[in-house]
């Protein structure tokens, strides 16, 4: 029984039913939005973008700020939508839908005038003393915004929020998987006044999200799997607009000899099993060193068999949120055990729960012919792998396509910062779990094939901008330096002056 399927409609419009996976029963139905309606809505963005570009710096941030109090008094609604969609923990649901949410939403309100507002540049050298230059950071227009399942509001409401401080108009594709929370956070944007076609939400899979891709948005914001990512690159590439993409990871975690093994165990627990394991900064690969191996395996179990999974009352991890993603975990768990791992604990569905359980695993013995070293596997399962020492475990975290985050884990925060500029990734975390994205000040963005571009903190709200640079003459009058006619004398003073300028050390150290 699949959670998302498709079902009889009346209508002209394909119609999908989800289902909850803590209990298999049907939550919602709803139609997929056409071409055609893509199109139409990213029209009505447009027109509604042209007056809200005009609103200063402040009045956005008012707006936005407005949507922090509905989502700080509707947080129970919203935390609801999202468990019934996802079975994710109550837990989960309340830091990762809510308090990321309104963190990065109150920073972007309070940064976005500074970060966005003109600025003057000093020219260099000679040319300075002609040309005067000031940037203005344009809205680029109308945002497609194509969003996964795993952080519905999270991951919603961060780009939109720097899109709209911006200058920007949002057409929003959220995941089939998780349509009804994206409804309700919508449901806050127009409580909070935000004009109703400025923020706008198109429901449907991935062909009404490749038809937002094509329906002439400005830029496309993706976040998903590197698969979709490569189809929504290709084709922002023939259209040539801009687009960001945040796809999947496999994130290494490194545990030194001299690391706090107490903490690395909780790290390893935590980071490999938050949110079912469905975080694209998750850990999914931990390398440890020989000398504290045995220790290390024997805190992490003691960890792992404290977890309670389930749906109701106190538990710590919660259902897997899709069969698709139930079959992965799974198949990537049996290529290991097939291939000669140990599975210590977990390893299977929940027997005692009916939904998308899979129990909180530990895997050792593991290579990297195996599939769960290989690929995201984006499930409940802390895979450890021995090393001889720290240099091996930055080859084989670096020996990956992926290049999300990951994390190092040593007493000596020097060596663990030098271990952390030698990982391949977008980002790294010491003696912590990938908290990047939850830091606007950070640039986040994968390399390899974990994304292109980045999303967050002054950088990403500069990606919803074209720079503009404008130049002004100082004078502003008289003849054009270097313009017509063309002489003889004036060919030969501009090589002297070129030779004066740059042959000369003084010449070079003026310009
Ligand atoms: P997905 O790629 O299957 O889908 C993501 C979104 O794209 C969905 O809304 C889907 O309907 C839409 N889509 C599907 N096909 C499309 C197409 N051809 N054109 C345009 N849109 C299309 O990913 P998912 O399974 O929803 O999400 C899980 C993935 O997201 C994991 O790989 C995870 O690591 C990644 N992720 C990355 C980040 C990050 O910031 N790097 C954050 C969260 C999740």
């Amino acid at each position: 029984m699949a959670i998302v399927e498709p079902v009889e409609s009346s209508g002209p419009r394909r119609r999908l039913r989800v289902r909850s996976p803590v209990t298999l029963e049907p939550i919602g139905e709803f139609d997929c939005a056409t071409d055609d309606d893509v199109r139409a809505a990213v029209e009505r963005a447009r027109k509604a973008q042209a007056e809200w570009s005009t609103l200063s710096f402040d009045r956005r941030a008012r707006h936005l700020s407005r949507l922090v109090d509905e989502l700080v008094a509707r947080q129970d609604e919203i935390i609801d939508a999202v468990i019934a969609e996802t079975g994710k923990a109550r837990a989960e649901a309340i830091s990762m839908e809510i308090f990321a949410p309104c963190d990065a939403m109150t920073w972007y309100a309070k940064h976005a005038k500074k970060i966005l507002s003109p600025q003057r540049k000093r020219i260099h050298g000679v040319m300075g003393l002609a040309k005067k230059l000031r940037i203005v950071w344009e809205p680029l227009g109308v945002i497609g915004l194509i969003t996964p399942w795993n952080g519905p509001i999270a991951l919603t409401a961060v780009p939109l929020a720097q899109a709209l401080m911006a200058g920007n108009a949002v057409v929003h594709k959220p995941s089939e998987v998780t349509p009804l929370s994206a409804l309700v956070f919508k449901s806050l944007l127009d409580d909070a006044g935000i004009p109703p076609d400025l923020v706008q939400v198109v429901q449907g899979d991935g062909e009404t999200g490749a038809a937002l891709v094509e329906s002439g948005v400005d830029k496309v914001s993706f976040t998903g799997s590197v698969a979709t990512g490569r189809k929504v690159g290709e084709a922002c590439g023939r259209l040539l607009i801009p687009c960001t993409l945040e796809l999947g990871g496999k994130d290494a975690m490194i545990v030194c000899a001299d690391a706090d093994l107490d903490r690395a165990a909780d790290g390893a627990v935590f980071g490999s099993c938050m949110n079912t394991g469905h975080y694209c900064c998750g850990t999914e690969r931990i390398y440890v060193v020989r000398d504290v191996y045995e220790p290390f395996v024997e805190k992490v179990m003691e960890r792992a068999q404290r977890l309670r999974q389930g749906a109701e009352g106190e538990f710590d991890v919660g259902a897997v949120f899709w069969d698709r993603q139930l079959q992965i975990i799974e198949d990537h768990v049996e290529d290991a055990r097939a291939k000669g791992a140990t599975v210590l604990m977990g390893g299977r569905r929940n027997p005692d729960l009916p939904g998308l359980f899979y129990e909180p695993t530990v895997v050792t013995d593991v290579s990297h012919d195996m599939a769960l070293m290989r690929d995201e596997t984006f499930g409940p399962v802390v895979a450890i792998m021995q090393v001889n020492d720290e240099e091996e475990a930055l080859r084989l975290a670096n020996d990956s396509v992926y290049g999300l985050n990951g994390n190092v884990w040593t007493r000596d925060t020097d060596k663990g910062f030098r271990i952390a500029e030698a990982m391949q990734t977008g980002g790294v975390c010491v003696n912590d779990i990938a908290i990047t994205y939850g830091l606007p000040e950070a640039p986040f963005g994968g390399r390899k094939q974990s994304g292109v571009g980045k999303v967050n903190g002054e950088m990403g709200l500069k990606g919803y901008c074209h720079p503009k640079p404008i130049s002004a003459d100082r004078r502003g009058k008289g003849p054009i330096q270097g313009g017509y006619p063309y002489t003889r004398k004036g060919e030969r003073g501009m090589q002297k002056f070129i030779r004066l300028l740059f042959g000369t050390r003084l010449g070079r150290w003026l310009s």
